[in-house]
């Protein structure tokens, strides 16, 4: 796993949430573990010890004089409480868990009725100087009973984080579902509403959502909408112009007027065959063409046209499954963009094909002025014009590329564009290739 990986989790809400929790609940218990060890803790040891002080009286008492270690055994044996006792000899214990006296330097000591306690972790030794000689009483802790409850401990802790993990989960689950809806309306579906399913402020956030995203569909179908009434209604006023035209003297006046009205007209098809192929009725006509002879019947329409077209790396037969006269458009707007925007002294512009698993790819490349980086995104959006086109005449509204998008869509293929700024663009046309077109293979390398 990748550290890329490794960090996403980490830097999750999700998982802050987590260690928020787990920290608070850490300085929680170190702080009322704090308070009752100094306060509770410190005056229940107190007692503690003035009671140990006056039953160890007691025991040094029922040992005797000199103390027995047959009775020291016996009150081991019943009460768990190790014996030591150590006279200028070295003198016996009941058990060897009770350290001896050089072992305890490290420990705490502390004083009380002047007798002393040496304390280290849960262990505790009552050390009395008698006359007869030094007694070292030790309760041990029974080690098997301290385990059963840490692992319990542990038990309860991981418990208690699983449900928190649960919870959070549960509580940002809206938080996921909205970050889906914002990739889906990013990626352009405006009908993707998101589950609604809380009353908390996260179940308000989504359904404020919601509407925005129905009132931003509701603006663009009525922007829409408008576009295409408006084209539609101009359609007979231009007809009727175009047929007043040919009652006027034939002079330059009337060609330019002719020229103008076959551009709106031209712009009005494209806008209307954008939004048939954009609406879920618009149909294709696809069959099974050879390219090669759609675009050997098309070029001719170029002669003359500097600085020329020509078809390089490109088999005898592309055969496709797909609309031909919607791929004329495309391969149409491409080639009249190019030659549009390719100064007539640079080299011709190239058609090629490449060959790739199940797709036919197809290049048109021109050594023109190119488009630059930061608008490489936005030429297939309507009505997009580059600035430099926008400062020249090179005609056109921005709606070209935006069909051509549109039909590879339709098609289920893809449309890219690769520039570099005065050395010339690549268009890539991507159509998934439909089993019975397979392209020979062995074709020559594309033009890179
Ligand atoms: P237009 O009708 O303006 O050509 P398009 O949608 O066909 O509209 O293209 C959008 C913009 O992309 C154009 O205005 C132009 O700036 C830019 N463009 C398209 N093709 C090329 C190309 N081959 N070389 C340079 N710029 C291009």
């Amino acid at each position: 796993m990748g550290l890329k990986k490794l960090g996403r989790p980490l830097r999750s809400v999700f998982t802050k949430l987590l260690l928020v929790m787990g920290s608070m609940g850490l300085l929680l218990y170190m702080g009322i573990g704090g308070v009752y060890w100094h306060v509770i803790g410190e005056s229940r040891l107190q007692v503690y010890q003035e009671n140990a002080v006056k039953y160890t009286d007691y025991l040094i008492r029922e040992l005797g004089s000199p103390p027995s270690h047959k009775r020291a055994q016996d009150i081991t044996q019943e009460t768990g409480l190790g014996i030591r006792f150590i006279e200028n000899g070295p003198g016996w214990t009941t058990s060897e868990l009770v350290p001896l006296p050089e072992s305890l330097h490290s420990w705490r000591w502390r004083e009380n009725n002047g007798v002393q306690f040496a304390r280290r972790y849960n262990k505790m030794i009552v050390v009395r100087d008698t006359p007869e000689g030094k007694f070292l009483f030790s309760a041990f802790p029974d080690e098997t009973m301290m385990m059963g409850w840490l692992v319990t401990l542990m038990v309860v802790v991981g418990l208690v984080l699983f449900g928190a993990f649960v919870t959070i989960r549960w509580i940002l689950r809206p938080l996921r579902d909205l970050a889906r809806g914002v990739r889906a309306i990013s990626a352009g579906d405006l009908t993707y509403r998101v589950p609604e399913y809380r009353t908390d402020e996260l179940g308000r956030l989504t359904r404020a959502f919601n509407h925005m995203s129905g009132r931003i569909q509701m603006m663009l179908a009525a922007r829409e909408r408008l576009l295409l009434d408006v084209s539609h209604e101009l359609r007979s006023p231009l007809t009727r112009i175009k047929v007043a035209l040919e009652f006027l003297p034939p002079d330059d006046t009337r060609s330019l007027l002719r020229n103008d009205v076959e551009e709106m007209e031209r712009m009005i098809t494209e806008i209307l065959e954008n939004a048939r192929l954009h609406s879920r009725f618009g149909r294709l006509n696809k069959t099974h063409f050879d390219l090669r002879e759609l675009l050997e019947e098309m070029l001719p329409e170029y002669d003359g046209r500097a600085p020329g077209v020509r078809l390089a790396h490109f088999p005898d037969q592309v055969p496709l499954f797909a609309d031909p006269e919607q791929v004329s458009t495309v391969m149409r707007n491409l080639i009249t963009n190019a030659l549009k925007y390719t100064p007539a002294d640079s080299a011709p512009v190239e058609i090629s094909v490449e060959s790739q698993p199940l797709q036919t790819v197809i290049h048109v490349r021109d050594f023109g002025q190119g488009i630059a980086k930061d608008e490489l995104e936005l030429i297939f959006e309507p009505f997009y014009r580059t600035d430099r086109s926008r400062n020249k005449n090179t005609g056109g509204y921005g709606l070209g590329l935006s069909l051509c998008k549109a039909i590879m869509e339709a098609h289920e293929g893809s449309i890219a564009v690769n520039s570099v700024v005065n050395a010339g663009t690549i268009f890539t046309l991507n159509f998934p290739q439909h089993p019975e077109d397979k392209l020979e293979k062995n074709l020559p390398a594309p033009a890179a």
